[in-house]
């Protein structure tokens, strides 16, 4: 696999979860098919996806330029032969645990820091009842200092062994797919169920009420430092 195939993989991957996210995202707004199972009642502004869509394509942009380039660039410190499927797993879960300790304390800064909440995070909770893509609605200063916990987590991997590719392309899949999901306001059954992973109320509670659940993929974090938001 030559570096370019490397790109363009990561590019696809970022290209096919997205696509994901708008046509989940038109259902929930536009249909009645997930109705039965929303958090909130509230109703959506049928302007929303529209006001919404500069930020949506500027961050989008964002992620693919970082993601594409740098994986360009990690050519030679990738494994892109296939390995075992316990190391590729490994390797994913490491980085979403890694990625999820940065979130949290990043997130809670973005809170307890009055300027950035006021200035930065503000904008992210302009969502108090969230629809899929609006993960990607964020400060662009926000949006790529949240991707730090990824270059951590990718480093640390990288001190001990080579990172998989595919563990780059799964990790990228399953982090955007478990992003688009939290911001649903959807309780889908089967999705509730995941081990392990934070269920879509626990960050919708959070944009409902601006405080607590500060982590994103597990909600691990936010019991060890008791910040779990109670009704
Ligand atoms: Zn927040
Ligand atoms: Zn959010």
């Amino acid at each position: 696999m030559t570096k370019e195939w490397v790109a363009i993989g990561t590019v696809l991957v970022l290209l096919a979860s997205n696509f994901f996210g708008l046509i989940y995202s038109m259902l929930v707004l536009k249909t009645k098919i997930f109705k039965s199972f929303r958090i909130q009642t509230k109703s959506y502004d049928s302007a929303i996806f529209r006001k919404r869509m500069p930020l949506f394509i500027f961050n989008f942009l964002i992620l693919l330029s970082v993601a594409g380039f740098g994986s360009y660039l990690l050519y030679e410190s990738l494994e892109t032969a296939m390995q075992p499927i316990w190391l590729i797993g490994s390797q994913i879960l490491f980085a979403f645990i890694i990625d999820d300790i940065w979130f949290y304390f990043f997130h809670r800064w973005l809170h307890e820091n009055k300027f950035m909440l006021k200035n930065v995070h503000s904008i992210h909770h302009r969502a108090t009842t969230p629809f899929p893509l609006e993960y990607l609605y964020a400060h662009p200063l926000e949006w790529m200092l949240g991707m730090i916990g990824v270059v951590i987590a990718f480093a640390l991997i990288l001190l001990v062994m080579p990172i998989s590719v595919y563990a780059l392309w799964g990790f990228g899949l399953l982090r955007n797919l478990h992003e688009i999901h939290i911001h649903s306001d959807l309780e889908l059954p089967i999705l509730s169920k995941l081990p392990f992973f934070s269920k879509t109320k626990h960050h919708d509670d959070h944009h409902a009420k601006l405080t607590g659940n500060y982590a994103s993929t597990f909600n691990w974090m936010d019991k060890i430092f008791k910040s779990t938001f109670k009704e």
